[in-house]
């Protein structure tokens, strides 16, 4: 065949690939094989409003037995507060409730435990139940995914949720010294067709951010993939406790294993929590970046005021 056939036809035919498979991945408009469900926006829900101190909503259906709504009274300082995060438009899954959350952290602290020397993380406790808070915003799933996440930009959607709980900060208790984890009951805009992100944290910021849920119902969601192995994290729990230790502000940049263009993480194992995508065999492989390392004037995880040795 002729090239100048050919050459206009092939591209052509690019063209047309990639409006497809932007419209089919990035636009959430117009999908044809993951199409959601058409959707009623509940009466409830205002994302036009700018007032971030009047959001959270109090609904008959929400109320359940053994929820908070606001944070129980404290017995410690510098302990991390757990949030489940529901917008309007979506259904709650109960994770407060129903002792999802619950044992997500009853595992990371046992699998702690185990592989530091003997450290818990400070978890905010009431009654020897973990302290969980439910919000319910007026703002859909969609306000959040305005945007596509950038790490570390300050418009993106996990952002938004820590804006909301930063502009909230009279619902909780020792607000100062606390740091967050939010169980989100929704997902990022996706941006890449072949990772799906299961959280965000500013480094040795307030709020990391767990997304619970996913927007490709065929596929495993970050909440949904089971690990048998006992020594081994689970997948959930590997994405809470990765983000939380970048919450708590490690790895320091006088780690070993860091490279210059991921800061964030370690790079010595794949099995190592702070790996860029978390593993979950190991916390400071060889302890030779930011766990029980012996690296001068470097800071060390043990030593943060967000773990104890009871
Ligand atoms: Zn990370």
């Amino acid at each position: 065949m002729h090239r100048y056939f050919i050459i206009p036809i092939s591209v052509f035919f690019i063209i047309i690939i990639l409006f497809v498979s932007y419209f089919q991945f990035y636009d959430d408009e117009w999908k044809y094989f993951f199409k959601p469900e058409k959707k009623i926006i509940p009466e409830y829900c205002h994302d036009s409003s700018t007032d971030l101190k009047k959001t959270i909503l109090n609904l008959d259906q929400d109320q359940k037995a053994n929820r908070n709504f606001i944070d129980d009274q404290d017995f410690d300082k510098n302990i991390v507060h757990l949030v489940y995060f529901v917008p309007c438009d979506q259904f709650s899954r109960d994770y407060d409730i129903n002792n999802k959350i619950e044992n997500i952290i009853t595992n990371i602290n046992t699998w702690f435990f185990k592989k530091s020397n003997k450290q818990k993380i400070k978890f905010d406790n009431y009654n020897r139940q973990l302290d969980i808070t439910f919000i319910r915003v007026n703002k859909t799933l969609n306000w959040f995914n305005t945007f596509n996440s950038r790490q570390n930009s300050s418009d993106d959607n996990s952002s938004r949720i820590e804006k909301i709980i930063l502009t909230n900060k009279n619902i909780f208790n020792n607000f100062e010294t606390k740091k967050f984890i939010v169980f989100f009951e929704g997902w990022e805009k996706r941006k890449s067709f072949f990772h799906t992100t299961c959280g965000r944290a500013r480094f040795n910021g307030k709020v990391a951010v767990i997304y619970t849920n996913s927007d490709l119902k065929n596929k495993e969601t970050c909440a949904d993939i089971i690990n048998s192995n006992i020594d081994e994290l689970g997948n959930e729990e590997q994405s809470v406790l990765h983000e939380l230790l970048h919450l708590l502000g490690f790895p320091k940049s006088c780690s070993k294993n860091i490279v210059a263009d991921n800061i964030f993480h370690v790079n010595d194992s794949k099995d190592d929590i702070l790996f860029k995508f978390s593993g979950g065999k190991y916390l400071d492989f060889n302890n030779d970046d930011y766990y029980n390392h012996s690296i001068d004037n470097c800071p060390d995880l043990k030593d943060s005021k967000y773990l104890t040795y009871n």
